[in-house]
């Protein structure tokens, strides 16, 4: 018999919308290279087109700022690759900006965030305030939304204070894109990086939003594709899915209350039961989607196997590529201490969520309580 199961790992990935697969799969039958000029490169050209001005459409952006990648790890290391002398990166930043950011031997210099995860922009102030800074050999790179917390930087604030210093900015949108409306013309970013596969599309594609006066050597150099910014024959398929879940994206944005209230819900339930339960990030502005709690004393990885025993797929924060139990740097940079963030299980609702999700979540959760409970009283 099979259980069923209630997903809540948006923030690692999202289930694909059938809108998106429906694209997936007219595409797969797009014999064309988009780049040929014969009926059939033009109908492939037309899918690549068409998704570059949805995935436009959801960030506000003009077409021609998209350029589309094979993620958003690739668009940062894109940016960060860059010649930079000098890089300003907050501390609660995604490995894919932590990363190339350290290895890039520029001048490294992290800006700290508060307990409630915020960035401490007097902070930011000083550091941008250095006379030391080459403005144009400088870039800072802040998220919008944090992946393992659901923390809402103020970008807007961000990008006037990088606009007055004339430094670049660069924005992770990956979290927040599908659930928060962005506006990439208003907001003074330099480039945004997006990613596909968190709000329904395929795995594997994403896309550097850059703003037109703004240059980065080539990606990739070959046949010129994506206006000679990344070489390669594109990945049509992907492309056109990543479209059509940038638009079910937009249309959905509206929804973001009836998620919050399940969030919302699922937080009132736990700490009813568990009391002692700490919702990390709860008096900064959150996303809807995504809720931290953490039991002090106790280890997420157990909790998510448990969970997961009981039907329900959660995270131990960041989903680690090696599946391995890390410590979470954002939640050290926001000062929890060691035993509190130990024991920090990420619940993160989507498109397809519903209030049985709650339910069952609960239920699990209660379970899995009763169990600790049971087995702290044999030991
Ligand atoms: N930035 C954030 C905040 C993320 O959560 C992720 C994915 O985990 C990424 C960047 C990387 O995105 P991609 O999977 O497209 O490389």
């Amino acid at each position: 018999m099979s259980v069923a199961r209630t997903y809540l790992d948006y923030n690692a990935t999202s289930p694909l919308r059938p809108e998106a697969r429906a694209a997936v799969v007219a595409a797969l039958d797009s014999v064309g290279n988009a780049s040929s000029t014969h009926a059939e490169g033009r109908a492939a050209r037309a899918l690549i087109e068409g998704a570059r001005a949805d995935v436009a459409k959801l960030v506000a952006a003009r077409a021609s700022a998209v350029v589309f990648t094979s993620g958003a790890t690739e668009a940062a290391n894109w940016v960060l690759r860059a010649a930079w002398r000098r890089l300003i990166v907050s501390a609660v930043e995604h490995p894919c900006i932590l990363e190339p950011a350290r290895a890039s031997g520029a001048q490294v210099d992290i800006v700290p965030v508060g307990r409630d995860g915020l960035i401490d922009m007097g902070q930011l102030e000083h550091l941008l305030a250095d006379e030391t800074i080459a403005p144009a050999e400088t870039l800072l790179a802040v998220q919008h939304a944090n992946n393992e917390t659901g923390v809402v930087q103020d970008v807007a604030a961000v990008a006037g204070l990088a606009r007055g210093r004339g430094v670049r900015l660069l924005v992770d949108a990956v979290q927040s894109a599908g659930r928060l409306a962005i506006d990439f013309e208003r907001l003074g970013a330099d480039y945004l990086m997006l990613s596909s596969h968190k709000f329904g599309g395929p795995k594997g594609v994403g896309a550097l939003v850059m703003r037109g006066d703004v240059r980065l050597p080539a990606l990739l150099v070959g046949g010129g594709q994506e206006r000679g910014h990344r070489a390669g024959t594109e990945n049509v398929e992907a492309i056109a899915g990543f479209g059509a879940a940038a638009r079910a994206a937009l249309g959905e944005l509206s929804r973001v209350h009836e998620i919050a209230a399940l969030r919302d819900a699922l937080e009132d339930e736990l700490v009813r039961m568990t009391p002692q339960a700490e919702v990390i990030g709860r008096d900064a502005p959150r996303l809807a989607n995504t809720s931290l709690v953490a039991l002090r004393g106790r280890t997420a990885e157990t909790l998510i196997i448990a969970l997961d025993l009981n039907g329900v797929a959660a995270s131990a924060g960041a989903a680690c590529s090696s599946g391995k139990a890390k410590r979470s740097e954002v939640l050290d940079a926001m000062g929890l201490d060691a035993d509190l963030a130990k024991g920090a299980v990420r619940f993160s609702f989507g498109w397809a969520s519903r209030a049985e999700d709650v339910a069952a979540t609960s239920g699990a959760w209660q379970r899995v309580m009763k169990m600790g409970e049971r087995a702290r009283a044999a030991a």
